[in-house]
Order: structure tokens, then C-alpha cells, then sequence
């Protein structure tokens, strides 16, 4: 088994990993942190747990540790993060330097050249980067990333349609409140209400897909050339991103075609890669967040109402935002990691 560990570990991600770990196949948890204010405490005090499957025994008699490298034990090879990525900046190059494989969350990093920002079915070649990264960082540790919760959703989607040639991408989101966190969104907030503004998400998602989409070159990623505009609003859902997409292509094939594309979208041959990845709904209502979210265990891509227009392709599409969105992301990249022989 290969031993791992959680910065971030009682947060609503960090929560979803230590749910997505009890019983993996290859991976054991050793070690779970937070900040100042949990450090000391059984990890049963110091989360909030939300989840709806019980804490995991085990975990809940460990205690949670400070975020430091000298707080998690040496043999310990994998660590995935779930910080706020103000602190993740800091913390996360002490990890590398101390020589730690960090598979992370957290937003700060992801557009570097030379750190790969990786969904396994889609760019697993990316992984390639650690080299570039090792040589330009001095680390002896490595660090992955994946993309922020809403650009999870609708990139697998757009690299199947990226055979007819993708062009432009117009997407306009509804996402579940858990993607805030905890203290995110207050009810007062959300309740009977739906807010037309997530702080920085439309950039994330114009950037990072393009970057998911890229091939890697000399000193980094070619980033895909096809543009990218997003609008991104809260709904009081729990779980569950729904995102109406538009994309333009060269080409212009028909809806069978396009649900063909889909259907075809390429799986992994590791644990928690979903087979088929993307779920292709009939139903013009569906994909809904309280009915599909969990639709591959959380890890798959769930797409409906495909129309063929004069302005190109409209489909919506969900994931869960927790799972396949955020520690799902991460545990599937370490598996990815470890697949490739990088731990
Ligand atoms: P959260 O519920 O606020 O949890 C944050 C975690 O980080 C807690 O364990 C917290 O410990 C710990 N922490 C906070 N400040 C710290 C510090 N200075 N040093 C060490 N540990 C600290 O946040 P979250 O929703 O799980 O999000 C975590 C990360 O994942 C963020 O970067 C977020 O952008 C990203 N993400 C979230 C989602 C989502 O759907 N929620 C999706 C994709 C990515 P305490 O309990 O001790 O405070």
C-alpha cells in the first residue's frame, strides 16, 4: 500500500478525500492536517463532518497535525491538498522542497508552465512537466494539480467535440454552494436567491481549459486556441455544477454525432476512473444535480439536452463538485501518479 496523507483534511474537500480513501484499493491514509486551530485534537473534534457515509473509525481517532513537513511522517509518499490556496501557496513548495508528491486542489499553481494541470482521461501526457519542473524548482518532491470544480465539469465534454474542430465556447454555470466551503455562502445568502457572481471562477474556467487542452511543448503547454467565456452563478443546490454550454466547431455535425463523441470519450484503467466517462442523458430534463450528481460513483461526467442550432452545439452538463470536482480530481491523479511510476 502506499501511504498518504491530507493537508486540509477537515474541510468539506478534505472530508470527501478521507471518505474517497476508506478502502482504497492502493492508497493508506497515515496522516491528516489542518490549521493551528485543529492541530492537537481527534480528527472526530476537529471536523465538522457533513458527509453523509459515517467517519471512518480509524481516521476519527487520528489526530490532526499542524501543516508542516516535520508534523507528517517520512514514509508517507503521496499527499493530497485541500487548503484555502492563500495558505496552500505557502505551505505547498515547504511539502516539494522537504521532498513530498503533492497531488493539490488548491488554485494557486495552476497555470505555471511547468506544473501539470491534469484530469487523467483527458491530458495524462502532462505529466511530463515534473521533469521541466524538478530542473527549474530544485524539488525533489513534485506537484500536481487539478482543475478548479466548475472546469472539471465541462472539459471532458469539449475534448470530445474538439474533433470537429472547437473554435469558440460560450458556458454559463449553476453551481452547488458546497463549492464554496463551508463558511462560503451564508444561507441568508443563498436561500430563495441565486448570486451572478463567483469571485475569480470565470477566469478559472476560461484559462485552465484552455491549458487542459494544450499539448505540452518545449518549456511548458501550448495552450488550445479556441476561445472561452464564462458566467458563473451560485444556486442553493448542495452538490452537483450544472453548466449550459454552446460551442462552435468547423464542423458541423449532428446531434447523433456529437452524442456519439461523447459515448466514445476515452476512460482510464485506474480505481476510480469512471467507465463510461461521460453518461449520455435522453431525457431533455435531465442531467439534474439531486438526481445525476452521483452518477459514476461521483466521478463521471453526466451530459442532456444536446440541440444542434445555427449558432453550433448546446448541451448541458453536471459533475459532482466535491467528488469528481475537487478530492475525487486529486485521489485519480494520484492513482495517475502512481500508475506512471512517479511515486
Ligand atoms: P474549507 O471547507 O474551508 O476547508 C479548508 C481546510 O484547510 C480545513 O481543513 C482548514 O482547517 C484548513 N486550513 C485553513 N487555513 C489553513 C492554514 N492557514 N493552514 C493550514 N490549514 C488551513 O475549504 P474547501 O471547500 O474544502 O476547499 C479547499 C480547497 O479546495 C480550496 O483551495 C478550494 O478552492 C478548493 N476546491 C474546492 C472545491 C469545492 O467544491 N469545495 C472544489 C474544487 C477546489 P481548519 O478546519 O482547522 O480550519
Amino acid at each position: 500500500m502506499i501511504r498518504v496523507g491530507i493537508l486540509g483534511a477537515t474541510g468539506a474537500v478534505g472530508q470527501r478525500f478521507v471518505q474517497l480513501l476508506d478502502g482504497h484499493p492502493a492508497f493508506e491514509l497515515a496522516a491528516v492536517t489542518a490549521s493551528e486551530d485543529s492541530a492537537g485534537s481527534s480528527y472526530r473534534d476537529a471536523a465538522k463532518w457533513r458527509v453523509s457515509t459515517p467517519i471512518p473509525d480509524d481516521v476519527a481517532e487520528m489526530t490532526v497535525t499542524s501543516t508542516d513537513p516535520d508534523e507528517v511522517p517520512d514514509d508517507v509518499d503521496l499527499l493530497f491538498s485541500s487548503l484555502p490556496s492563500g495558505a496552500a501557496e505557502v505551505v505547498e513548495p515547504e511539502f516539494l522542497e522537504a521532498g513530498y508528491v503533492v497531488s493539490s486542489n488548491s488554485s494557486n499553481a495552476r497555470l505555471d508552465d511547468d506544473v501539470p494541470l491534469v484530469i487523467p482521461e483527458i491530458n495524462p501526457d502532462h505529466l511530463d512537466l515534473i521533469e521541466v519542473q524538478r530542473d527549474n524548482r530544485g524539488w525533489d518532491g513534485a506537484l500536481i494539480k487539478n482543475p478548479n470544480c466548475s472546469t472539471i465539469t465541462m472539459v471532458p465534454a469539449l475534448a470530445a467535440l474538439d474533433q470537429f474542430g472547437l473554435e469558440r465556447v460560450h458556458v454559463s454555470t449553476l453551481q452547488a454552494v458546497s463549492g464554496a466551503g463551508y463558511s462560503g455562502v451564508t444561507s441568508m445568502e443563498i436561500i430563495d436567491n441565486a448570486i451572478p457572481h463567483i469571485g475569480g471562477e470565470e477566469e478559472k474556467m476560461e484559462t485552465e481549459s484552455r491549458k487542459l487542452l494544450g499539448s505540452v511543448g518545449e518549456d511548458g503547454v501550448d495552450w488550445h486556441d479556441a476561445s472561452v467565456s464564462a458566467s458563473c452563478n451560485r444556486i442553493a443546490t448542495i452538490d452537483g455544477h450544472l453548466e449550459n454550454v454552446f460551442v462552435e466547431t468547423e464542423a458541423d455535425p449532428t446531434i447523433d454525432e456529437v452524442a456519439e463523441a461523447f459515448r466514445a470519450a476515452p476512460s482510464q484503467d485506474l480505481p476510480s476512473a469512471p467507465d463510461p466517462l461521460i453518461h449520455v442523458f435522453e431525457d431533455p430534463d435531465r442531467p439534474q444535480p439531486r438526481l445525476d450528481r452521483m452518477v459514476g460513483d461521483g466521478m463521471a461526467i453526466a451530459v442532456g439536452g444536446i440541440q444542434t442550432t445555427d449558432s453550433g452545439i448546446q448541451f448541458n452538463v453536471l459533475s459532482h463538485n466535491t467528488i469528481r470536482g475537487a478530492a475525487g480530481a486529486s485521489v485519480l491523479n494520484g492513482e495517475l501518479l502512481a500508475d506512471r511510476g512517479w511515486l
